[in-house]
């Protein structure tokens, strides 16, 4: 699934984006009725989203914030298709947020993984939405004080239909979440922890990509463990992974029916 005889991808070494693609080809590779030609892989601006680039499907490398947009055009004009997103933290919940929010809202038939690392890595080091209070980067430093964005948590508020997390240290576990991503029929939100060691590492003092990869696996909590953490214990540093929420029964049926007959009109 990745493009052959192209220049080498221009990732940090060590950087976590390329363990999170593969995640993404591999769960592709087993998703029933997903094959290269029916298949669009939409991405916007940032480190991850060049990510559409290095695979071999038919990829739309759009403006900044703007993926989600583009994919339910396609999506519409097109029903048939699989429509997939690679977005990072930046581009999906500041200059994209609005769309992102609207994206939930319509429950489009999209899936959108978004590669979370905590901060602008591509320009330069700035603060992103998700940014942990407390952390250096080039914006803040002294370290953040605003308060980080929760996108899962607002994706499952806005209206998606399936909302997961996992880390690229948790690559098995990633894998399956973006599988039940794509067999979801409606607005699919993963969160994919990834690490950058070049802007948020340095910025931190957090270590090698090894070390950071520790950093996280000691940070991801199973949510069948989470929702038993008393809520003393559910430190900012701490964050559930796995399936975090799932529309089932009727009413999700009927949304779901009535978007594939609107989209089938077009
Ligand atoms: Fe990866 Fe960070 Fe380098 Fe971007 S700046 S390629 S996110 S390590």
């Amino acid at each position: 699934f990745f493009r052959q005889n192209r220049l080498p991808h221009l990732w940090c070494p060590g950087c976590g984006n390329g363990t999170a693609l593969k995640c993404i080809a591999q769960a592709i590779e087993g998703a029933e009725g997903f094959t290269q030609d029916n298949t669009v892989i939409v991405s916007g601006i940032g480190c991850s989203s060049r990510g559409s680039g290095y695979m071999d499907f038919d990829t739309v490398h759009t403006a900044h914030g703007r993926a989600i947009p583009f994919a339910t055009g396609i999506k519409l004009a097109r029903p048939e298709l699989n429509v997939i997103v690679i977005t990072g933290d930046g581009d999906c919940t500041a200059i994209g947020g609005n769309h992102f929010l609207h994206g939930c809202r319509r429950n489009v038939d999209l899936t959108v993984i978004l590669f979370n690392n905590n901060i602008y890595g591509m320009t330069g080091g700035q603060s992103s939405p998700t940014t942990p209070p407390g952390k250096n980067t080039t914006t803040a430093p002294y370290g953040t004080i605003d308060r980080p964005l929760d996108a899962c948590r607002i994706a499952e508020a806005a209206g998606a239909t399936y909302v997961a997390r996992s880390t690229a240290f948790h690559v098995k576990h990633l894998t399956q979440m973006i599988a039940g991503g794509l067999a979801d029929h409606g607005f699919a939100l993963i969160e994919a922890m990834v690490h950058c060691p070049t802007a948020y590492g340095r910025k931190n003092k957090m270590g090698s990509p090894a070390a950071m990869l520790e950093w996280m696996r000691d940070a991801a909590v199973m949510k069948t463990a989470w929702d038993k953490l008393p809520p003393e214990k559910r430190t900012p540093e701490k964050f559930p992974i796995g399936l975090l929420y799932a529309c089932e029964g009727e009413e999700y049926g009927k949304a779901n029916a009535e978007i594939q007959r609107r989209a089938g009109g077009l």
